[in-house]
């Protein structure tokens, strides 16, 4: 796939889902905007190469946030190139203090190695990409270092997991706290604020129409506060899809089991379904498999959805 280059020399690397959206700023000393999933380090590696960037010159990692499918690459980057890495001031902690519940890795089971984070962002503050100058925005709510950048005079939005075109990220009420949605509120309305021509998000195609996407995301909040318990399903759903993602062939016979020793798992059913593990599994699942979002071939599961 041709990447596009959304600025000279910056380019937009659309993944799947399991792996975030990056980017590369191509020049003698590269700036990496996010690095992937690490299970995928290959790929990623690939796709910077190909856009001529010498991952050994690279002279910065930005992470919009702590989440495995955008730090991946951080630490073997960082191995071979001695590079800066800068995170929003929230996220630096979480590094720091190798929290890794509060980045979600150890809390969903994902795969994920701390690295060192060299610089802290602030919301507002200005943050050079090349020649190109972003502002960064703090916008807390699916993750509590999450940023945008953005560009204010190209109208340009990289907007990471804060805004989507269709679909909407996974809000974890027992990471983020009870406030999350409306921190997500709180973030879509600062986008809407900003003037912006082209939106290049942490999963899904660049996009034009951001008001319609931030309207369409506020609706889907508020039907989330009418019925908590669809947060709940939207939960399950996808940390299903993606716990196949990350280990696609796992046992049908055992799943249930699997779930049932992460935390997660039993602590979403907890929150949301008065504990009823097996019953929203089964659920679940069924309604997975009908949609053939989860296939089952031979007793192993799997799913078609684009890492
Ligand atoms: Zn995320």
């Amino acid at each position: 796939m041709a990447h596009p280059e959304i600025l000279p020399d910056l380019f937009f690397v659309q993944r799947g889902y399991l792996n975030g959206n990056h980017f590369v700023y191509r020049s003698d000393r590269p700036v990496l905007i996010d690095t992937a999933y690490l299970a995928h380090f290959d790929r990623t590696r690939q796709s910077i190469a190909d856009l001529g960037a010498d991952l050994a010159r690279t002279a910065l990692i930005v992470n919009t946030h702590t989440h495995c499918d955008h730090i991946g690459g951080n630490r073997r980057i960082q191995e071979l190139s001695g590079c800066d890495i800068a995170l929003h001031r929230i996220g630096r902690h979480f590094i720091e203090a190798r929290d890794d519940w509060s980045t979600w890795w150890r809390y969903y089971d994902q795969e994920a190695e701390f690295f060192q984070c060299t610089h802290s962002l602030e919301d507002g503050e200005p943050l050079a990409i090349g020649p190109h100058e972003f502002r960064v925005i703090h916008t807390p709510g699916h993750a509590a270092d999450g940023i945008v950048l953005y560009h204010p005079r190209e109208k340009l939005l990289i907007s990471a997991d804060a805004l989507w075109e269709r679909d909407m990220p996974v809000i974890t009420l027992r990471v983020e706290g009870s406030r999350a949605l409306f921190d997500c509120l709180d973030s879509l309305e600062k986008i809407r604020c900003l003037d912006v021509r082209l939106v290049c998000p942490g999963h899904g195609r660049p996009f034009e129409d951001m008001p319609e996407a931030v309207s369409r995301w506020k609706k889907r909040i508020r039907g989330y506060l009418e019925r908590r318990e669809s947060l709940g399903d939207d939960q399950l759903k996808r940390i299903i899809v993606y716990t196949l993602l990350m280990r696609p062939g796992r046992e049908q016979a055992t799943f249930f089991d699997h779930l049932m020793n992460t935390v997660w798992f039993p602590e979403t059913c907890a929150f949301f379904f008065n504990g009823e593990h097996r019953r929203k599994f089964d659920e679940v699942m069924a309604g997975l498999i009908h949609r053939r979002i989860v296939t089952c071939t031979d007793g192993k599961l799997f799913t078609p959805v684009a890492a």
